[in-house]
């Protein structure tokens, strides 16, 4: 289950506090430690936990918290609350265009997620907003993918437009374009190429059909169960892309949580959906707030 060992060892910590009766300073510095070495172990970043354990200590330690009847109870809240800042507090809706069609680009490493996420993104889409969406398959290099997309596009009653894997994915993407002006979709969602670590050349074309498609979101999937390296993915591709937010999926594992916790902090970006299975359907909108729910338990 995701975030098991972050939730135990957070829920231990407030039941130290919570069996003192009154909580010194001391007390709450011990449960600092403790929650500092709890996000470390959850793979958490090293600066994000840094200043998350100093934000907690400075609103913890005062006379308010620490004199008032219920000190363990204020301090749950003040950990909750600093979760949820650090997951950018609200969540982000996509980013509309003024006229049809709004454009979505996605990106990833190669099995993160990326065209899976296409077909529930296309899904959501019809559900919550009656949306038409048109699917572009612009990744040329695993002959699979094209095959791929179709099966999802299918499976979700979405038209897919390719056009195999010989022709170049900028000329793949501007008459995908076309097609959606012409058949007056609403939403475009191109599916890009992976690479199993970031590449300039990959970096380029991604530049290349951002040029081409003017998207509104450049959403990138990372896969919640690389920890660590799931942020740094999401930091080199926003440097290179200026992405508008980040598809965490596969949080349906056993990830310690890391990504989740440190992403928004690191690249400045929101997470604005989560990914929770293979299904179809297992696309749910960003909380912060929910999220810090179940981190606590
Ligand atoms: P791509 O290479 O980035 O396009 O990745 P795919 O969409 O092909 O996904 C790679 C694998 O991850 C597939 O087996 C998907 O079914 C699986 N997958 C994608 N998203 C999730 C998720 O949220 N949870 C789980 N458990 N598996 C996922």
């Amino acid at each position: 289950m995701a975030f098991e060992g972050l939730t135990e060892r957070l829920q231990n910590a407030f039941s130290k506090l919570r069996r003192k009766g009154k909580v010194s300073e001391s007390d709450v510095r011990d449960a600092m430690r403790e929650i500092r070495l709890a996000l470390l172990e959850a793979d958490v970043n090293f600066k994000v936990v840094k200043d998350f354990v100093k934000e907690v200590r400075e609103k913890a330690i005062g006379s308010e918290v620490l004199d008032s009847l219920t000190p363990a109870q204020q301090i749950v809240k003040i950990v909750n609350d600093e979760l949820v800042k650090t997951m950018g507090a609200e969540a982000v809706p996509l980013n509309k265009a003024p006229h049809i069609p709004t454009v979505i680009m996605m990106a990833g490493l190669q099995g993160a997620g990326k065209t899976t996420t296409v077909g529930k993104l296309a899904k959501y889409l019809q559900e919550n907003e009656h949306a038409r969406p048109l699917l572009i398959a612009a990744d040329v290099y695993r002959p699979a993918a094209i095959k791929q997309l179709q099966v999802v596009g299918e499976s979700v009653g979405a038209p897919v437009f390719e056009m195999g894997t010989d022709t170049d994915p900028r000329e793949i993407v501007r008459q995908g374009m076309a097609q959606a002006a012409a058949n007056h979709n609403d939403y475009v969602l191109i599916d890009t190429a992976g690479r199993l670590q970031i590449d300039a050349k990959l970096m380029q074309e991604l530049q290349d059909i951002k040029e081409i498609a003017h998207p509104n979101e450049i959403l990138l999937t990372v896969d919640a169960m690389t920890g660590q390296a799931a942020v740094d993915v999401a930091q080199g591709f926003n440097e290179q892309l200026d992405i508008t937010g980040v598809v965490l999926t596969k949080l349906d594992g056993d990830t310690r949580g890391g990504a989740a916790l440190s992403i928004r902090s690191v690249t400045g970006k929101p997470i604005k959906f989560i990914g929770q299975g293979e299904k179809m359907d297992a696309l749910d909108v960003f909380y912060p707030d929910r999220m810090a729910n179940r981190i606590l338990g």
